[in-house]
């Protein structure tokens, strides 16, 4: 029977895996494809994620944005036509929600971190296994550059969640500027007492830098200045590893997370007005592409292209209430909402000689099934942990073979701690949202809207309908069973592996 996403059934693997579909003909393909590799290099390979900051889905050229939209990306778009362009890859709504799931494998409500952690707040990665540490304890060097936002306390700093190196800031960019910013915060800058009392607020100001099981020592103090040029640093840092590891037989992972583009956005000074747009959201990105065509470089001058498998993607959709601070989406809605607008990010996969090139696809990835794919990769799937649930699916068929299809069938859509909508194939059914009302909300923003709850559920064809206008559930009823039964299966893993709440929730 010819593949269909909607009626194709799946295999759970595990008790405590998100079940898959098998594709017996790509997954030996696959396996005959990564043999080879390993035979002949002897190697694992590298692991590179660049992870942009609300950056939209439609932002890039090859997703058709780029000049279209006042920001030319070429050296995305060339890695697009190198590798693999995902149309249907899914984020969490916010920062941190999105982070911790591509370093866990596991949704918000299994690791706790329902929303980001504000100024100071306590909580974190505490109790988890991230990639870092699988991979660090299977020979690979860990490096985590740029945004950290995973929690600032302690047992949650990249140093003692698996990096070997970190080198970047631990809180998100408009928490160290904004208040400096005598365009948004007036009333701060332009009083003594006011500037006193946020700077004695208890929350580091400075990036930071530390090595394994040490403590952080202080770069610099995040001021307006500084800010423009640590993507600059940031790059030249993650260059600099690049260099440093090609000349070592251990296989590497390097986590680089940028500061842009999120509000504020202060481009360094090479790229004020170097946008056609001259916004500097829009520069931004200009300079944001110029550091994926630097880290690119850098791995060809160094040889280590076809042992590196690179990821780009962004944690999470436009931020609206910053407009026109902001991404492009073409989709509904934005950042801190379930809506397409909110979660659906840009991503491009390659690894020269093992993912075919000039690929797309839009078969669903969650940000999930990063961990069980690299780890399937690197050859420790069995050190993906089994004492808890794992939502993420093994994507490497998907990946590796020719025209491989994904291997998820069911995108789960959660607001904070409330199920909000699950998609298959083409159809998504919405049961709780945020509202974008625009008499209610800014812009309109994933923030700012109320919940809505519909009693008898909205059904979406995100083909005929991406922007999720019109509810097609009263003629589309034939699906409901199913999807019903794709929600009440997700929901009763929560019954044998209970939920968790670190940061956020209990509403
Ligand atoms: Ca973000």
């Amino acid at each position: 029977m010819p593949f269909d996403p909607i009626v194709s059934p799946t295999v759970r693997v595990a008790p405590h895996r998100e079940p898959q579909f098998v594709h017996e003909d790509q997954q030996s393909a696959a396996a005959r494809r990564l043999d080879e590799y390993r035979t002949r290099t002897g190697r694992r390979p590298n692991v590179l994620v660049v992870l942009f900051d609300d950056v939209g889905w439609g932002d890039f050229g090859c997703y058709g944005g780029g000049g279209a939209v006042g920001a030319p990306t070429p050296n995305i778009d060339r890695l697009a036509r190198e590798g693999l362009l995902l149309t249907s890859c899914y984020s969490e709504p916010s920062c941190s929600p999105s982070r911790a799931t591509l370093l866990t494998g596991r949704l918000p409500m299994r690791h706790g971190l329902l929303r980001p952690p504000m100024y100071g707040e306590a909580g974190g990665l505490a109790g988890e296994v991230t990639l870092a540490e699988l991979l660090a304890e299977a020979g690979y060097v860990t490096q985590a550059v740029g945004k950290w936002h995973l929690g600032e306390s302690r047992e949650s700093q990249p140093q003692h969640v698996g990096f070997d190196d970190f080198y970047g800031f631990l809180s998100v960019s408009d928490m160290y500027t904004e208040w400096r910013d005598p365009y948004f915060f007036p009333e701060i800058v332009y009083s003594e007492e006011r500037t006193a009392w946020v700077e004695n607020q208890p929350f580091n100001r400075c990036f930071v830098h530390a090595t394994r099981g040490g403590e952080l020592d202080n770069v610099e103090e995040v001021t307006i200045p500084v800010l423009s040029q640590l993507d600059d640093k940031w790059c030249e840092y993650s260059i600099d590893f690049l260099r440093r590891q090609a000349g070592s037989d251990a296989p590497w992972f390097l986590y680089h997370c940028t500061r842009g583009a999120h509000f504020d956005n202060y481009p360094h000074e090479r790229y004020l007005g170097s946008s056609p747009a001259k916004h500097p959201y829009k520069d931004t990105i200009v300079e944001l592409d110029a550091i994926v065509g630097r880290l690119h470089e850098t791995l060809h001058d160094t040889g280590q292209l076809e042992d590196t498998l690179v990821i780009v993607s962004s944690d999470n959709g436009p931020e609206m209430e910053t407009w026109p601070d902001a991404a492009y989406s073409p989709f509904r809605c934005a950042k801190g909402s379930t809506w397409e607008g909110g979660v659906r990010v840009p991503a491009i996969v390659s690894w020269p000689g093992l993912i075919d090139a000039g690929r797309s696809s839009d078969g669903l990835v969650a940000f999930t099934d990063l961990v069980p794919t690299v780890a399937a990769l690197a050859d420790i799937a069995g050190s993906v942990p089994s004492d808890r649930f794992i939502d993420g699916v093994d994507q490497t068929s998907f990946l590796l073979a020719p025209e491989g299809q994904s291997n998820r069938k069911y995108q789960y859509y959660w607001l904070l701690d409330h199920f909000s909508a699950l998609r298959v194939g083409e159809y998504k059914f919405m049961l709780e949202s945020i509202s974008d009302d625009d008499r209610d909300v800014l812009n309109p923003g994933g923030f700012t809207g109320v919940t809505q709850r519909y009693p008898y559920g909205r059904l979406y064809n995100l083909y005929l309908d991406p922007k999720e206008t019109r509810s097609y559930l009263i003629r589309k009823l034939a699906y409901l069973d199913s999807f019903q039964s794709g929600i009440r299966e997700h929901l009763l893993t929560f019954r044998d592996f209970p939920p968790k709440r670190v940061v956020g929730g209990g509403g």
